[in-house]
């Protein structure tokens, strides 16, 4: 029997990057992991893979609409989707290898098996058992469904069978207009397909900006997605090769029917712990099914903690990798910790739109006195130069301290744009900190600066 000071269960963004601040903080650590490679959901059938198909979608968007104009001539490329599908696996391939050679690096061992936890302290992998001191779960989550809806991952699938789809579907309907549904809704619209979003709500992706949705919702539109709010999926019923999705309009109660070749099930997602021996261990777990920890992930079982998906907070890979080093820094004596009031969000779509902090909502609800400085693409050389100059910058500062407590992106690079504010967040900077720092130019994070300006005396380009 091998004994550990840390063995970590799951080795997707939360669990790898766990390990390896265990390793660099020179605790003995294993990591364990059941599928054939590392990375979990997010490497391998998430966040990586999807971008790939999202790089590659958008390039024949481009050379569809937007060569021609810089004088690139010649027809737009076609789709060969098995050739789209080989990128994709060879990206996926190279992340999941990279992190095999960054537990070698690291000296972590990487127990291939299913884990379950017999007793506290225990590890059992097959038919071996291993000692922890530490044992951390970071088992992710999976897809949830609704009831009427059976995943067959053919016909009726997750993101995990959107991604990998025999051939090209001529007509997907989406359940859910959140960040799955719209990013694998857009890689497909892009690619030739009709997609039809039904999303049970009023707007699309809930809890962002309601004007960052609106303005979300009518690029969406324009790029050819058919988004249908109020819509409540009843059920989904795979046929021979295709599929019936009914829906009743919340409004007035209407039933409504949709065909469509493939059907994408993106209705959110569920703590994966099957498996583990939670139940007969005694933890603790919260109405939602998630592990139940305290500020400092551990459970009610000494020597027991979770991380990532698996425990409450947003599904979001960073806020797992984040926990992942706080809980290896706390093992380790330090003072790990995380500021779950300065975690972005991103989707992936073109353009792309992040958040962090509060929204204009939540402060009005709040009663919070703030101003909005707001500043569009349309007045950004370099977004104008690259086709990009749909969406804009949104930053909310106190009314009174001009302290930001909120951006809200949506445009070209939104993604990367955003950390800049989060920086400025940590730091407790107000917006006049952003707009009298000089910003490169032309650089797309000048429309960032020209919002923080706007925030004070106003923007110099509109
Ligand atoms: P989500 O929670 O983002 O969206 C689910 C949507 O389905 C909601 O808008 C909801 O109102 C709708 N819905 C629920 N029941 C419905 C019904 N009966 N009929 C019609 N619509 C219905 O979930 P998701 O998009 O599946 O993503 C799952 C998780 O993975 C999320 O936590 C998400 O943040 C995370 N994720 C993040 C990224 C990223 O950061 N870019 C990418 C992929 C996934």
């Amino acid at each position: 029997m091998t004994s550990y000071d840390v063995i970590v269960i799951g080795s997707g963004p939360g669990g790898y990057v766990c390990a390896i601040r265990c390793a660099q903080l020179g605790l003995k650590t294993a990591c364990v992991e059941g599928r054939e490679t590392l990375g979990g959901t997010c490497l391998n059938v998430g966040c990586i893979p999807s971008k790939a198909l999202l790089h590659a979608s958008h390039q024949l968007h481009e050379s569809q609409h937007n060569f021609e104009k810089m004088g690139l001539k010649g027809a737009p490329p076609k789709v060969d989707w098995k050739q789209m599908q080989a990128y994709k696996d060879d990206v996926i391939g190279q992340n999941t290898k990279g992190i095999e050679f960054l537990f070698k690096k690291n000296k972590i061992d990487w127990i291939k098996g299913w884990a379950s936890i017999p007793e506290p302290g225990l590890v059992k992998v097959g038919e071996d058992t291993h000692k922890a001191k530490n044992i951390i779960i970071a088992t992710g989550s999976e897809p949830s469904t609704l009831p009427g809806v059976e995943i067959d991952e053919k016909v009726i699938v997750s993101s995990t069978g959107a991604l990998s789809l025999p051939k090209m579907p001529k007509k997907l309907v989406v359940i859910g207009a959140g960040v799955i549904g719209l990013e694998l809704g857009s890689v497909y619209a892009r690619l030739g397909a009709e997609v039809t979003v039904l999303e049970y709500l009023d707007q699309v992706t809930p809890g962002i900006d309601t004007e960052i949705a609106r303005s979300f919702r009518s690029l969406l539109k324009k790029q050819g997605l058919e988004i249908i709010t109020g819509a409540a999926v009843q059920s989904a019923e795979a046929l021979k090769t295709k599929a019936k999705v009914t829906y009743k309009l919340r409004k007035d109660d209407s039933e409504h029917q949709v065909d469509a070749d493939v059907v994408l099930v993106a209705t959110g997602r569920k703590p994966y712990t099957q498996g583990l021996g939670l139940d007969a261990l005694g933890v603790e777990m919260t109405k939602r099914g998630q592990i139940a920890t305290d500020a400092h992930y551990k459970t009610n079982i000494a020597g027991l903690y979770a991380i990532g998906d698996a425990i409450e907070g947003p599904m979001l890979a960073h806020k797992a990798e984040d926990e992942g080093m706080a809980v290896a820094e706390i093992l380790a004596g330090q003072a790990g910790h995380v500021n779950y009031d300065v975690i972005p969000g991103v989707i992936y779509t073109h353009p792309e739109v992040a958040a962090v902090g509060q929204t204009e909502d939540q402060l009005k609800e709040a009663g919070r006195a703030y101003k909005v400085g707001k500043f569009s693409f349309m007045g950004n050389g370099r977004a104008k130069a690259n086709f990009a100059a749909d969406g804009f910058v949104k930053i909310l500062a106190d009314a009174e301290t001009d302290r930001i407590l909120g951006a809200h992106i949506i445009g070209p690079a939104a993604g990367d744009l955003i950390h800049e504010i989060c920086v400025a967040m940590e730091f407790g900077a107000a917006a006049e900190d952003l707009a009298r720092t000089c910003h490169a130019h032309p650089t797309y994070s000048e429309a960032v600066r020209e919002a923080a300006l706007a925030c004070g005396d106003g923007p110099i380009h509109s």
